[in-house]
C-alpha cells in the first residue's frame, strides 16, 4: 500500500478502535488464513472469580488463605486477583479480621503456570498441575479427582503447595466473551479457521472452546510453545494472526504474520502486536480484516 493509503486506513482504524502499527500488518492482514486465539482474557472476559476452595491436607483455611494471598498479591494474573479477593472473604469468614498480608521473599513468575515465594519461611507456590510437577510435588488422588470434576465444568483449579505438599486449592471460572461464539462462526463463514492456543488445562480449555465452536485447541501450552504453534502453522504456508492479551502471547505475537493485542491486556503484548484492538472486542479482529481489505482492494 501507498504510504497515504496506510495513513488514510490507519486513521480509520483509530477513529473505530483499532490501531495499526505500519503498512506491513495492514498489508497482510486480509490475507490471514487463520487467526490463533489464546484463551484467558482474549477468548474469555479475563475476569475470573473464585468459586470454591478446598483443603487436602494437615493446614488450617486460614493458614491456606494467607499464603495464596502473600504470593498472589504480587503477581499481575487477573487470576491472581479472583484468588486474592476470594482468600481474604474467606479469611474473615473464618474469623480473622486482619487485612494483613505477610511478606512475600524469593518471588517468582513460572509463566503460564503460576508464581512462587517464601512466606514466613515456607515455601509457596500456587499455579496448575504443571507448576507443581515441575517442583515434583505429588498429587494425591483425591486432588486429581477435585481437579478433573471441575474442569469439565470448564474450571480452572489454582492449586496451593505449602513445603512441597498441596494444601489446598481454588476453583475459578472465567466467563466467554460474549460476542466470541459470533466472532469465531463469522470468520468461519469468511474462510478463516480458528485455533485456540493457551496454557491452561486441556479439559478446561475444550470446554471453552467448544462453547465458542473453535475445533482445534492446543492446551498446556508456553509462551514459546505458543511461538512454535504460529510457526508450525507458517511452515505449512498459511498466512496466521494470532490474538491475545498477555506477556506469555508476545513471542507468537511477534512470530505471527498479524498479531492482534487486546487494548486490556498487558503493555508487553500491545508493543509486540502489530494491531491494537482498544475496545477489547474481538468483533474488531474482523473490523481489522475488514479494514486490510478495502484498502487493498482499492489499491490494486
Ligand atoms: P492463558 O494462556 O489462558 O492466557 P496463562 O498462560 O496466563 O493463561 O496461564 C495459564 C495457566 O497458568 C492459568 O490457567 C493458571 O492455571 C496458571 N497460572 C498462571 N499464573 C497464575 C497465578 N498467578 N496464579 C494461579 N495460577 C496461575
Ligand atoms: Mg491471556
Amino acid at each position: 500500500a501507498t504510504p497515504t493509503a496506510v495513513m488514510v486506513a490507519s486513521g480509520m482504524g483509530a477513529s473505530q478502535g483499532v490501531l495499526i502499527k505500519g503498512g506491513d500488518a495492514l498489508e497482510k492482514a486480509h490475507k490471514v488464513e487463520i487467526i490463533v486465539f489464546d484463551k484467558t482474557g482474549t477468548l474469555t472476559a479475563g475476569k475470573p472469580e473464585v468459586v470454591s476452595a478446598v483443603l487436602f491436607s494437615e493446614f488450617s483455611m486460614e493458614e491456606l488463605c494467607d499464603k495464596a494471598i502473600a504470593v498472589e498479591a504480587s503477581s499481575e494474573h487477573p487470576i491472581a486477583k479472583a484468588v486474592v479477593v476470594y482468600a481474604k472473604r474467606l479469611r474473615h469468614k473464618f474469623g480473622s479480621f486482619t487485612e494483613q498480608v505477610l511478606d512475600v521473599n524469593d518471588f517468582k513468575v513460572h509463566l503460564g503456570a503460576g508464581v512462587g515465594g517464601k512466606v514466613e519461611g515456607r515455601t509457596v507456590l500456587v499455579g496448575n498441575k504443571r507448576l507443581m510437577h515441575s517442583f515434583n510435588i505429588p498429587i494425591s488422588p483425591e486432588v486429581e479427582r477435585y481437579i478433573s470434576e471441575n474442569e469439565v465444568l470448564a474450571r480452572t483449579c489454582v492449586l496451593v503447595s505449602i513445603d512441597g505438599k498441596i494444601a489446598g486449592a481454588f476453583s475459578v471460572t472465567d466467563p466467554v466473551k460474549p460476542e466470541a461464539k459470533r466472532v469465531i462462526s463469522f470468520l468461519h463463514s469468511m474462510g478463516i479457521l480458528s485455533m485456540m492456543v493457551t496454557g491452561d488445562n486441556c479439559a478446561t480449555a475444550t470446554a471453552i472452546a467448544n462453547e465458542v465452536g473453535i475445533d482445534e485447541v492446543h492446551a498446556e501450552t508456553d509462551p514459546l510453545g505458543k511461538a512454535d504453534k504460529i510457526k508450525d502453522l507458517q511452515g505449512k504456508g498459511m498466512i496466521v494472526a494470532m490474538v491475545g492479551d498477555g506477556i506469555n502471547d508476545s513471542p507468537a505475537l511477534v512470530a505471527a504474520d498479524v498479531g492482534m493485542a487486546i487494548g486490556a491486556g498487558t503493555d508487553i503484548a500491545i508493543e509486540a502486536a502489530d494491531v491494537v484492538l482498544v475496545k477489547s472486542s474481538l468483533e474488531d479482529v474482523i473490523t481489522a480484516i475488514d479494514l486490510s481489505r478495502k484498502t487493498m482492494s482499492r489499491i490494486r
